[in-house]
């Protein structure tokens, strides 16, 4: 059996959550093994240790898990991008429409310098917005988008084709 598909069978799936119609991938069993959690992150090593990357930015909350193993292990800085009200410092802030309803992420707006090159890391794509959303306030601060990287991508919901003008990559594709 490969390894992609040991590493998909640690995915679980929920049904109707966190509301009725929505079929939910929960990747805490697979975090919660060690030996799968290091393998994800070896594979985003094996992608990102060759490219110049100035900033890795991590989307509010699961993406914090992945940007922040990668840019421990690259000595990368890490830029968190959070839902709004959470970042203490002055902020630029972008609202977007989820699966779920209506959110505003924000960054803040000294977090990287003109021209970095940065790494934008989640945990899953679905429709695209919340990545979108990320996508534009890092290009807020200036930052130079190197890549969209997630764990999973759930194909149905078209984020990819949302994403259509970045550069988008997921280790494991869901239906
Ligand atoms: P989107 O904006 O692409 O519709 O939703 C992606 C965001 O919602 C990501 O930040 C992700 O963490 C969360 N999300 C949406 N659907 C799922 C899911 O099925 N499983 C997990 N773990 N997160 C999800």
């Amino acid at each position: 059996q490969s390894t992609l598909c040991r590493l998909k069978e640690k995915v679980r799936d929920i049904p109707d959550f966190p509301k009725k119609g929505v079929l939910f991938r929960d990747i805490t069993p697979l975090i919660g093994d060690g030996q799968f959690f290091r393998l994800v992150m070896m594979i985003f090593l094996e992608r990102y240790q060759r490219r110049k990357i100035d900033k890795i930015a991590a989307i509010d909350a699961r993406g914090f898990i992945f940007a922040g193993a990668l840019a421990h292990i690259l000595g990368i800085g890490l830029i968190p991008i959070r839902k709004k009200g959470k970042l203490p410092y002055q902020t630029f802030e972008t609202q977007y429409a989820s699966e779920y309803g209506l959110n505003t992420l924000t960054i803040h707006r000294d977090a990287m310098r003109k021209g970095e090159q940065v790494l934008i890391l989640d945990d899953v794509l679905a429709t695209g917005g919340t990545a979108e959303a990320a996508a534009k306030l890092v290009e807020s601060c200036g930052g130079s988008l190197v890549e969209l990287g997630f764990l999973m991508e759930l194909r149905g919901l078209k984020g990819k084709e949302r994403l259509s003008r970045y550069p988008v990559y997921s280790i494991l594709q869901f239906p």
